[in-house]
């Protein structure tokens, strides 16, 4: 099984600790084929201040040095975060011409709504929940319609904070028609989405949406992790190829210059 993980960050993450050729041994440890490098670039910074610009040279670096692993692909990504709050930028840097893979994320709020990061924001009740999650769907949106981006990140996101860590009783049900709103997006741009398997604690809670995006005649889905240091590569990429297979995906994509290569996601 050719196994995949589309986003890794290392240490060229405000929050990763490790280098590309640690996080490339890793991935070579735990069997995989391929593996992208998807630092961050936000355009909002942790405290929703505006952070247009961005600086190439750490991440060139980072990945002219990559080591020689046998059976082991890298390729060079990057997380572009927040890209609605100016898409010129956004598409700048998108268009970075030795940039194999972008995936396009939000983290943070609107700058209009407050511009925080979900994972610094306490949720204290649903209602506080599902204003952020409305201003969420509308960025979301406005990003799929951009496509500044070869894959959406992680759409749940807001959920890890929400649900998992401060125990609201939300999800994404009222969402629907936003969401197969997005997919249509996606889809019609010849973009994709991810399964973010959130250093393997997500797999299952993505079945509704595969779901929806494959009724849409959604196809391309990247796998990744989201792992921050070298024990959490990998994590959960198998259970999502079991996923795909189980909802009826026949390939996962890894991206060579922004071109899907497909892989069957059974052996
Ligand atoms: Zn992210
Ligand atoms: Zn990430």
């Amino acid at each position: 099984m050719y196994l995949t993980d589309f986003h890794t960050h290392t240490h060229c993450s405000p929050d990763g600790s490790a280098s590309l050729a640690e996080m490339a041994a890793a991935a070579g440890e735990a069997g995989l084929s391929e593996i992208c490098m998807t630092d961050h670039c936000d355009l909002l910074d942790l405290e929703g201040n505006f952070t247009p610009s961005f600086s190439w040279g750490p991440l060139e670096t980072e990945f002219a040095g990559r080591p020689d692993i046998t059976g082991l692909v890298i390729r060079f990504g990057i997380e572009l975060g927040e890209a609605p709050e100016d898409f010129t930028a956004a598409k700048k840097i998108a268009d970075h011409p030795s940039l194999d893979f972008v995936i396009g994320s939000q983290h943070n709020l609107s700058r209009k709504a407050g511009g925080a990061d979900y994972y610094f924001t306490k949720y204290a009740t649903k209602d506080q929940c599902y204003r952020d999650l409305d201003d969420y769907f509308i960025q979301l949106y406005l990003l799929a319609e951009a496509g500044c981006f070869d894959v959406l990140g992680h759409i749940l996101y807001p959920l890890r904070y929400m649900r998992r860590r401060d125990r609201q009783d939300v999800n994404f049900n009222r969402y629907r028609d936003q969401l197969a709103a997005i997919f249509r997006a996606v889809i019609s741009k010849g973009k994709g989405i991810e399964v973010n398997t959130d250093r393997g604690r997500s797999v299952e809670e993505w079945r509704p949406l595969l779901r929806l995006y494959r009724d849409l005649g959604g196809e391309i889905i990247t796998v990744g992790s989201d792992a921050h240091q070298p024990n959490h590569v990998g994590l959960g990429v198998f259970d999502a190829y079991c996923l795909l297979e189980r909802e009826k995906f026949r390939y996962v994509a890894a991206y060579e210059n922004h071109t899907p290569q497909f892989h069957p996601v059974y052996k």
